[in-house]
Parts: C-alpha cells; sequence; structure tokens
C-alpha cells in the first residue's frame, strides 16, 4: 500500500501562482509515489467568505484548476472538506488535545491581532472562533486519513507544526493511533511575492491568477511594483519583483542571462515583464482551455467531487473508528 499525501486549497479567490509554485505544482509531482487525497477546504473559506454564490464558484474554480493542471481524479482522490462529516467530528477532538497557547502563536491569527494593535483597535476586532481554531481544523483535516506527507507552502509550516504537536500528545495519550506527517515544502520556492512584493495573497489583492483572462493576467504583470532605475543602470535581480516570478517559469539558461542583463545594466523593467507576461502565457495557455471547458461543465465536476468524496472516507470512517475507540466512546457508530 501507497503511502498517502494530502492537501488542501481554501477556495477564498482564484487560485494564484503563488499556490500553483508552492502546492500544486509539487503535489502532482508526489502523485507517482504516493497516493494522492486533495481536498478544496470549502469550510476553511467560511472564515473569510460570506456569500454563498461565491463560495460555490470559488469551490469549482479551485477543482476545474487542479484538473486542468494534470490531477487525474481515476487515481488521485479530489473532494470537498465538506463532504466528510468524521473531519469535524475529528476536529473537535483534536481541540481538546491542542493546547490554547499554540493556538495564540499561530501566525495567522497573530498577524491580524498585531494589525489591530497597531491601528488602535481593541486586539481581537473582527476575528472569528473560526479563523482562531483553523489550525485544529487542518490537523483533522491531515490526521482523519492517516497522511504521510504533506506538499505546502512556506507559510503552512508552522501549522504543519501545529499538527504533528497534537498527533503526539494523542498517541501519547492513547496509543499510535495518528500517523505523525511531515510537511514537504520546496526550498527552491518558499513563499511566491506578489505585486507588491508581500507574499502573493488572495487577502492582499496582489496575486497573478493562473487561469485570469489572458488580459486580466498582462494587466496584473503590467501592475507588478518596481524601484525606478532607468534602463541603462545596473539592478539587483534578487531585489526585483519581476523577476523573482520569472525565473521559476523560466529555464535556466534564460535566467542565468537576464541574472546577467539586470547586472550589467541595459534592461528595461516593462520589457521584461512583457517577457514574463509571455513565458506565462506559454505555460497555461493550453491549460487554460481545458479549464474553461471544465468550468462550462458543473456536473461533471459535480461528479468528480462526489466520487472522491466516496473514496476519501473509505480512509476516513476506520480512522475515525480507531481514534473514538481509543478514548473511550462507545456509541453506536
Ligand atoms: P491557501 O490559498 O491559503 O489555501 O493556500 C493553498 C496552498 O498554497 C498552501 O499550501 C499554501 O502554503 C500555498 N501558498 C499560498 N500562497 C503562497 C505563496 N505566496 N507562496 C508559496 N505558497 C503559497
Amino acid at each position: 500500500m501507497k503511502q498517502i499525501t494530502l492537501t488542501g486549497i481554501k477556495p477564498t479567490g482564484q487560485p494564484h501562482i503563488g499556490n500553483y509554485l508552492g502546492m500544486i505544482k509539487p503535489a502532482l509531482e508526489l502523485v507517482k509515489d504516493y497516493q494522492a487525497l486533495y481536498f478544496i477546504a470549502d469550510y476553511h473559506a467560511l472564515t473569510t467568505v460570506k456569500n454563498q454564490k461565491e463560495l460555490e464558484e470559488l469551490t469549482y474554480q479551485a477543482t476545474a484548476t487542479w484538473l486542468a493542471l494534470g490531477l487525474n481524479p481515476d487515481k488521485e482522490i479530489i473532494y470537498r472538506q465538506s463532504d466528510i462529516p468524521e473531519v469535524f467530528e475529528l476536529a473537535w477532538v483534536l481541540a481538546c488535545f491542542t493546547a490554547k497557547g499554540l493556538l495564540n502563536r499561530a501566525h495567522a491569527y497573530k498577524t491580524i491581532v498585531e494589525d489591530n494593535i497597531s491601528a488602535g483597535r481593541e486586539e481581537d476586532k473582527g476575528i472569528n472562533t473560526g479563523l482562531y481554531t483553523y489550525p485544529v481544523l487542518m490537523a483533522a483535516d491531515i490526521l482523519l486519513y492517516g497522511t504521510h506527507v504533506v506538499p505546502v507552502g512556506l507559510d503552512q509550516k508552522q501549522h504543519l507544526e501545529i499538527t504533528r504537536d497534537v498527533a503526539i500528545l494523542f498517541n501519547k495519550t492513547y496509543r499510535e493511533v495518528m500517523v505523525v506527517p511531515e510537511a514537504v515544502i520546496r526550498k527552491d520556492v518558499m513563499t511566491i511575492t506578489g505585486l507588491d512584493g508581500r507574499k502573493m495573497s488572495k487577502s492582499y489583492n496582489n496575486v497573478i491568477p493562473i487561469f485570469a483572462p489572458s488580459n486580466q493576467i498582462r494587466k496584473q504583470v503590467m501592475r507588478i511594483v518596481t524601484d525606478s532605475k532607468r534602463p541603462e543602470e545596473p539592478k539587483n535581480p534578487d531585489e526585483c519583483n519581476v523577476f523573482a516570478i520569472y525565473r521559476h517559469f523560466a529555464d535556466e539558461e534564460s535566467a542565468d542571462a537576464k541574472r546577467q542583463l539586470y547586472l550589467d545594466g541595459g534592461l528595461a523593467y516593462g520589457d521584461m515583464k512583457k517577457e514574463l507576461f509571455e513565458l506565462l502565457e506559454s505555460t497555461f495557455s493550453t491549460q487554460r482551455e481545458e479549464y474553461n471547458a471544465l468550468m462550462e461543465n458543473r456536473a461533471e465536476l459535480d461528479k468528480v467531487l462526489e466520487n472522491g468524496a466516496e473514496k476519501a472516507r473509505d480512509f476516513a470512517i476506520p480512522i475515525m473508528a480507531k481514534v473514538r475507540k481509543a478514548i473511550g466512546i462507545t456509541g453506536v457508530r
């Protein structure tokens, strides 16, 4: 039996190239050696998306993105988080093994608290309990299936550490029920920066979507913030938000040549942006057609997700039964 790779994406916005490089691409590379369970974290998205139509649409977009980028639903398991009731049962169990201090220190929560404090607001202003307990639900997402590896971007490292701590504590309290998972974080990727140089993130509105229409992608690329150095001036490629993205899509030779051009002088940011746009076009335009076709066929997407949920529950149900037994819950299920 193959070991399990599992990861998820929140449908809080259109998937972007930070998601692609940080998680989707590495996750798709793992499928040849692992059984993959890849899910759309729709209930996680509820911490921020409170519009019914939007949540539905974004869930389809995330699903179509996975499929267009090469996930094979006959081999890999793709499902909606909300279709697996056991995950919410396990989340409660795990909450009882999660020190509150761990959640206080979780960076997604801490960042908002710090923003509130520096803006002179009450520290928990605008923070719902779902957002605060996010890492517990994430631990349940992972531990419910006996996951061995979790491909994620660097921003999820701490959440994975919380998951491991919780699993270890549970195992220590009862017996070895939980598989303690490992994060898989690509050293050459870490965190992809967005248009403004901060982490590319749907919540910062600084993303390049993977599959938006080409004129929108162009617009976003042209919005990337640079300094105001003139073409002839030498520049530092490692401080350039355009190069930071370009180097992940260009072949090594082109990236090296560009790096030299930055250093020598003679590169105009406008030209560099055009090249990046063309590179993104050539990387994704065929898959974009596939994506658009999938988005026209919601019934097919529903079918894929329903089949996936059934298969995912085959993993989840026996593990949840073990958890219940270990704890001493002896109800009818
Ligand atoms: P999310 O959109 O927060 O659900 O993230 C889905 C996956 O994409 C997670 O594994 C994140 O770590 C990864 N990810 C999101 N933004 C970035 C980024 N800017 N750079 C690298 N990975 C990212």
